[in-house]
């Protein structure tokens, strides 16, 4: 049944179901009030949500009701990498992302693509790709070919040489017969920010990712270091702001962060080391912070050479200490997962993490600039409407157990269908 619903998802080349559609359940959550409304009703027309609540369906629709359970507006991860994939063996990866066709890097992006909004995740900010799959992926979903999450996609992220998002660190120099630059992601100076920014807009982008510090996985670096200088993340962030792109940096370290934040960087992503000057800055600035603790579950599967399990071991220790701080300090915290760093379609495990740490999982929307289109279940908002057994208000781990994923009033998976 599963398996005929995505044959029909892929084929289906429309953007938009025509069909009127009554979504019923035992409960309706309310994303704005953070209340459970009982019973709750849905009513989706053109792929748009007509009327949510009330009791009387409409002549001719198509009544669908999934008994116990409760829907909720499509969830959004604010950091994946649907064109890369979790892979326990470090070394291994390494080499066959070398060995791989871009075709079938591309191929496997789609069945990325697919667990992740059968998973629920009907949007996503897609935060760093290679040879525009990204692009290509993001655009091939919008038009129905295949089955995905609408997707924000960075192009190529941006970063110094030898740094986190410089994928020639680690390779011997003259192994590419040229060195990395800004049309890999590379840039070491300010006018090369700039050119960057351009160039990633000009091939698709539609936010701007920058990497202000080292990284866990990658081999040359320490994890908490600052790549980018002040005038290089200024530079970016306004050609950025000025192109109507919005801004994420990749940062775990508090001067990192800092220099970002002082850029007018929009979210800060993993934010490991943050200070309180650095969560007092963000708080100030309504600067996003976005955790990523989902790592953690892909991290303690590999195996990494010493240097990089040295900066993942010390960086997952922290990450409780800092979402715990940040909350209490009042920064604003939106769901991201760095989705590839763990197997995809297990993003809603953020859920249960962020819970643990003493959040409510509701929020992650006026990050990504839509908050007008998703995000809730409300009269005018495009149809993205999941479903999760239960009550999640009491169990949050049932959102790991999705029933029902519609997407633009297109139905992606429904387990409870019956015929
Ligand atoms: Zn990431």
């Amino acid at each position: 049944m599963k398996i005929l619903v995505v044959l029909l998802a892929c084929s289906t080349a429309l953007p938009a179901q025509t069909n009127t559609y009554v979504l019923k359940a035992a409960r309706l959550f309310d994303s704005t009030s953070g209340q459970m409304a009982t019973p709750g009703m849905v009513v989706v027309s053109n792929g748009v949500i007509q009327s949510v609540g009330g009791q009387n369906a409409p002549a001719g629709a198509t009544l669908i009701d999934l008994g116990d359970a409760t829907l909720l507006p499509g969830f959004i991860d604010a950091h994946t990498h649907l064109s890369d994939e979790f892979s326990p063996d470090y070394s291994g990866k390494t080499l066959l992302s070398q060995q791989r066709p871009i075709s079938e890097r591309a191929i496997r992006a789609t069945a990325n693509a697919r667990k992740t909004v059968m998973a629920g995740f009907t949007t996503v900010r897609d935060v760093g790709s290679a040879d525009f799959i990204d692009v290509g992926l993001r655009n091939s979903i919008n038009a129905g070919y295949v089955p995905g999450p609408r997707m924000l996609v960075a192009v190529h992220a941006l970063g110094s040489t030898g740094g986190h998002c410089d994928d020639s660190a680690g390779f011997r120099f003259g192994l590419f017969n040229r060195e990395t630059g800004p049309e890999d992601g590379v840039i070491n100076s300010p006018e090369q920010a700039r050119y960057a920014v351009r160039f990633n807009i000009k091939y698709g982008a539609d936010v701007i990712k920058t990497c202000a510090s080292g990284g866990v996985l990658s081999p040359t670096d320490e994890v908490d270091v600052p790549q980018l200088s002040q005038a290089e993340l200024d530079a970016l962030v306004d050609e950025a702001h000025t192109l109507h792109r919005k801004t994420a940096a990749h940062s775990h370290g508090a001067e990192s962060s800092k220099r970002a934040i002082r850029a007018g960087i929009d979210s800060i992503e993993h934010g490991t080391f943050l200070d309180d000057e650095a969560m007092r800055m963000m708080h100030d600035r309504g600067t996003f912070l976005v955790p990523t603790l989902t790592t953690r579950v892909g991290l303690a599967e590999s195996k990494f050479p010493p240097l990089v399990q040295d900066k993942a071991t010390r960086a997952v220790k922290q990450q409780d200490v800092m979402v715990k701080r940040a909350l209490a300090l009042g920064v604003k915290i939106a769901l991201g997962t760095d989705a590839a760093v763990y197997p995809h379609g297990d993003n809603a495990l953020e859920f249960a993490f962020m819970v643990a740490d003493g959040m409510t999982p509701a929020q992650s929307l006026t990050l990504l600039g839509l908050q007008d289109k998703i995000g809730a279940l409300k009269a005018g908002m495009l149809a993205d409407v999941v479903a999760v057994p239960g009550n999640p208000l009491e169990n949050i781990k049932v959102t790991q157990s999705v029933i029902f994923v519609m997407k633009d009033g297109i139905i992606l998976r429904n387990d409870r269908a019956t015929r």
